[in-house]
């Protein structure tokens, strides 16, 4: 697992390889800032503080998150939990997220996670793309619904599958 930060004098930006499932969301959305093909990947001082927060919000596994330092407000976590099955692959959830595990303590917390759905995943509970490998197909009715409960914040904790 690396996780490195990156700084400027208005925010700091995380990153948490072991949540990044490359799904591209911060290149698209900050391609200036977010670059693959250069090192370090992360050129932070390419953008602005308020572009490079909302390209991280984008982000939809948390790998990336950010804290300001300028005194502007930090990621707010929405006050709905949404989660959308990401079809033939994970559940990305976002809202006020609590990780719990089968005994009820606290493993992570945050806005935004992608969680296993295939059962294949060497780093429950979260995707690692081993939906890929196993070739896991969902239910088709399924990907059309997306869920959102009442309210946040939720607990997210291991149960007994099938
Ligand atoms: S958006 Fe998040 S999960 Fe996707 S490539 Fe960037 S850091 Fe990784």
């Amino acid at each position: 697992m690396v996780k490195r930060s990156y700084r400027t004098d208005k925010i700091t930006v995380h990153w948490n390889s072991e949540l990044c499932i490359h799904t591209a969301a911060c290149l698209n959305a900050l391609p200036q800032v977010f670059n693959v093909g250069e090192k370090p990947w992360i050129a932070i001082e390419n953008a602005g503080a308020d572009e490079i927060a909302h390209a991280v919000e984008k982000c939809p596994t948390g790998a990336l998150t950010y804290e300001r330092t300028d005194g502007a407000p930090d990621e707010e976590a929405p006050s709905q939990t949404t989660v959308i099955p990401w079809p033939n692959g994970p559940l990305m959830v976002r809202g006020n997220i609590a990780v719990r595990d089968a005994r009820g303590n606290l493993f992570t917390a945050g806005p935004r996670f992608t969680l296993c759905r295939c059962g294949a995943s060497q780093n429950q509970p979260f995707c690692d793309l081993s939906h890929r490998r196993i070739g896991f197909r969902n239910n088709p009715q399924v990907v059309s619904a997306s869920r959102e409960t009442a309210q946040s914040p939720q607990d997210i904790s291991p149960t007994t599958g099938p």
